[in-house]
């Protein structure tokens, strides 16, 4: 029987992905820009994101050097904002602390904010070429189903038992191919359900296989109910068109990025919210509740319109707000919810 990594590597050389677009030219910049992207998002989801942030900003030096309203805009959408403002400062961090260079080595790389064991471990395999594992959500369930790893990956038991797998079948020679060959199999055959073990390089030794128990790796992470919150986007609307939004805090949900004031009192009636922040407005008017998911609670936001109805009453304005025009927000970062509400009030105009 040949080895894991050779059977994998000629299984990759055959029906591996050769022609995503950070395996062209595999800078350092390029796959670290790739792997922070596809933390938690799928490949075809990342592609065009990874496009356009590549055309805005061609180097780390480029991205260091950006607007943090301009790196959250163009990550509109990709949802998990932390990851972007983690990459705005790992960025400023290459460019201030290593002389615009990605480090070459684990302990290097881990000082990057957003940057863990399996990011290094991609970057350094990928780019340069060193031999260094890498534990992603595929290749964790690849490795779980090969050697019948049980338990949740999410607990150092068991994580810890996968490290030492990735670590054992890792090659030293042909790394990057390695690599990238163990997430494919993981995102193309080994999926979740329904894996394509007829045609998997790795089926005689596969012991989830040879068991029939797919499905039982890896071990799911225990179930508990989301809690449910919500909150009311409060809308301000001048007789122009325009909309009171406010750059929230860095740290928190949607840090950083632009929204609508919020209310999530339960006495902050609209009634309330309108003698509180402007003098005089129209009837409310209730748009249509939006539900949101994160990963630890579920969202229901209730959007008040109020209109402003002559320009000159006010609505006081805070330190980070601003009028924007539903139509054209212009380069800003913006909650998926936000963007739905000014698609709404675009069509409202
Ligand atoms: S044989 Fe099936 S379960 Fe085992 S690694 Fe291959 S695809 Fe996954």
């Amino acid at each position: 029987m040949t080895s894991f990594a050779s059977r994998l590597l000629d299984w990759f050389d055959l029906h591996g992905r050769h022609d995503l677009p950070w395996q062209k030219s595999k800078t350092a910049y390029r796959v670290w820009l790739s792997e922070i992207m596809l933390q938690q998002t799928q490949v075809q989801t990342v592609i065009p994101y990874f496009d356009r942030f590549l055309t805005r900003f061609p180097s780390v030096e480029d991205l260091a050097a950006a607007p943090e309203d301009d790196v959250l805009h163009l990550w509109t959408g990709l949802g998990y904002y932390a990851r972007a403002r983690n990459l705005h400062r790992a960025a400023k961090l290459v460019v201030s602390d290593f002389g615009g260079q990605f480090p070459q080595d684990l302990d290097g790389l881990l000082q990057l904010p957003g940057v863990g064991r399996s990011t290094a471990g991609a970057i350094l395999s990928l780019a340069m070429g060193i031999r260094a594992p890498i534990l992603d959500g595929n290749v964790k369930r690849v490795l779980a189903r090969h050697d019948v790893v049980s338990g949740w990956p999410g607990t150092t038991t068991t994580l810890n038992k996968l490290w030492a797998l990735a670590e054992e079948y890792t090659p030293t020679a042909r790394v990057a191919d390695y690599t990238q060959g163990i997430m494919d199999l993981g995102a193309t055959l080994c999926t979740r359900s329904a894996p394509g073990c007829q045609h998997c390089p790795l089926t005689n030794t596969c012991q989830a296989r040879s068991r029939c128990e797919q499905a039982h790796f890896p071990g799911k992470k225990p179930r508990k109910t989301l809690p449910e919150r919500e909150t009311y986007f409060v809308i301000f609307q001048r007789p122009d068109g325009t909309v009171l939004m406010e750059k929230r805090p860095e740290q928190g949900i949607w840090g950083g990025l632009w929204c609508f004031p919020e209310s999530q009192d339960g006495d902050a009636s609209p009634a309330h919210l309108a003698t509180m922040r402007a003098s005089a407005q129209e009837p409310t008017i209730y748009l249509d509740p939006i539900k949101h998911s994160f990963s630890h609670y579920r969202l229901t936001i209730r959007p008040i319109l109020l209109k402003i109805i002559r320009a000159s009453e006010g609505v006081a304005e805070v330190n980070s707000s601003q009028w924007i025009d539903p139509q054209t927000p212009g380069s800003i970062g913006l909650p998926v919810p936000v963007t739905q509400v000014l698609k709404t009030l675009a069509l409202l105009q």
